[in-house]
């Protein structure tokens, strides 16, 4: 005989080590709970990176003392009751795991205390036990402590990245859900300094514009039940996409991908996609880092929609505004006349010659010499030449016509490529 049943306590350190694989994990759940809990105030302090001692403490609703017990349970959650309410998911938590993952793998002590009592509870636990319980005077509230992260898993113990690598991590999500919640007031304490400290806000534009110190545009759209609202950076900066869904900060790759390559590499662009609950599945992950959205390619269809009415905007700027850059994909050269590129929904045809006319036009305001001074078709460019022509070309005052007249480019819709080949 080989084969035998794990003890419990192997299985519950497997799948504790599955919800939770890092402080960051950790400082995730708690700080969810405590949104969930709809505080206004959420401070967050670290020790060595979270390794040593993680505090998460809110001013929510607080825990009812006579769940005290409960909340340490495996499944155990006051956020779903049956299956109908898994369609219809409004809070961050519901699979009730996370506090009984974290007690397991730690040392952990929990006080709270319930809105409508007149004291707290605190409760000592050691490796999902619970080792003392008693009153505790403490204002409405509740507050998580975690020492020793994994002091009885050594596998993840011995796998725990830098203390600065893990406190970035930390750092960073502080801010994702800062982005989202632009009324709670989040601070971060490590090692006894204040790393963050971001006050309340009326609107996510402020909430923006504090967490990343930059100047951000705005933009929304509102169809049926989809709301959607993007900011992007004036300026260009080393470009990254935040995208969440419900306030939940979501790693769905294409839909990062797509807004990605519909605002360009060169800006911060968070997206807000607010949808009825029953449009995303939250379930598909236990850490629910990844969701799936129902009808994802009409709501990417709306963003294409928002970022094009953008793009329509240089086409009338006058000539002192500063130039503006629109995300482009060059995918060649052909003959050494014309030039390949992808913007927007279209696959343009530039004619290199009569491109690089009228740019020599633009500057010169002379029909017969920017003639005389520009690349001839056949001549070979670089692939760098060809794009400065594509951004010069994007800051036309005119971007029809060569200074004789003639079209400077053919474009063909990309839908309608893939219609006629029997796609969509
Ligand atoms: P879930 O969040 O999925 O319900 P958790 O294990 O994270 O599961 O938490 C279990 C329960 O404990 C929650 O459903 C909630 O009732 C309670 N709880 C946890 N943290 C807090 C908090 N900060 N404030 C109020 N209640 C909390
Ligand atoms: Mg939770």
């Amino acid at each position: 005989m080989y084969v035998h049943m794990l003890p419990s306590e192997v299985i519950e350190k497997i799948s504790a080590g599955e919800v939770i694989e890092s402080p960051a994990d950790c400082v995730k759940e708690l700080l969810e709970n405590s949104l969930d809990a709809g505080s206004s105030r959420v401070e967050v302090e670290v020790l060595h990176g979270g390794k040593k001692y993680i505090c998460v403490k809110d001013n929510g609703t607080g825990i009812h003392r006579e769940d005290m017990e409960k909340v340490i349970l495996r499944w155990a959650t006051s956020k779903i009751r049956s299956m109908s309410d898994l369609m219809n998911i409004q809070s961050f938590g519901f699979r009730g795991e996370a506090l009984h993952a974290i007690s397991n793998v730690s040392r952990m002590v929990i006080r709270s205390r319930f809105f409508q009592d007149e004291l707290g509870v605190e409760m000592g636990l050691e490796g999902g036990k619970v080792a003392w319980k008693r009153d505790a005077g403490m204002q409405v509230g509740t507050c998580v402590e975690v020492y020793s992260l994994f002091y009885n898993l050594p596998v993840r113990l011995k796998f725990l990245k830098k203390e600065d690598t893990e406190r970035n991590k930390i750092s960073r999500l502080i801010k994702e859900y800062a982005l989202s919640q632009p009324k709670v007031h989040f601070i971060l304490v490590s090692n006894g300094r204040k790393l963050l400290d971001l006050p309340p806000f009326e609107e996510r534009k402020d909430r923006v514009e504090t967490t990343f110190g930059m100047k951000f545009d705005r933009m929304d759209l509102s169809v049926d039940n989809i709301n959607i609202e993007v900011y992007t950076s004036v300026e260009n900066v080393r470009g990254e996409v935040h995208v969440f869904v419900n306030s939940r900060c979501v790693q769905n790759r294409s839909l990062v991908e797509y807004v990605r390559r519909a605002v360009g590499y060169k800006k911060v662009c968070v997206l807000f996609l607010d949808i009825p609950p029953y449009m995303v599945d939250a379930n598909v992950h236990p850490k629910k880092r990844e969701v799936k959205i129902y009808k994802e390619s009409k709501i990417k269809e709306l963003i294409g929609r928002m970022f094009k009415k953008r793009e329509s905007y240089p086409f009338f700027l006058s000539q002192n505004t500063p130039p503006y850059t629109v995300h482009f994909e060059l995918l060649g050269i052909l003959d050494n006349t014309l030039i390949l590129a992808k913007i927007g929904e279209y696959l343009y045809f530039f004619d290199q010659h009569l491109l690089s006319e009228r740019l020599s036009f633009e500057r010169t305001h002379n029909a017969e010499s920017s003639c005389r001074s520009s690349i001839k078709a056949g001549k070979e460019i670089s692939e760098y030449e060809a794009q400065e022509l594509i951004r010069a070309w994007m800051n036309f005052e005119n971007r029809e016509v060569c200074p004789h007249g003639r079209p400077i480019y053919y474009r063909l819709y990309i839908g309608d490529v893939y219609r006629s080949l029997g796609r969509r």
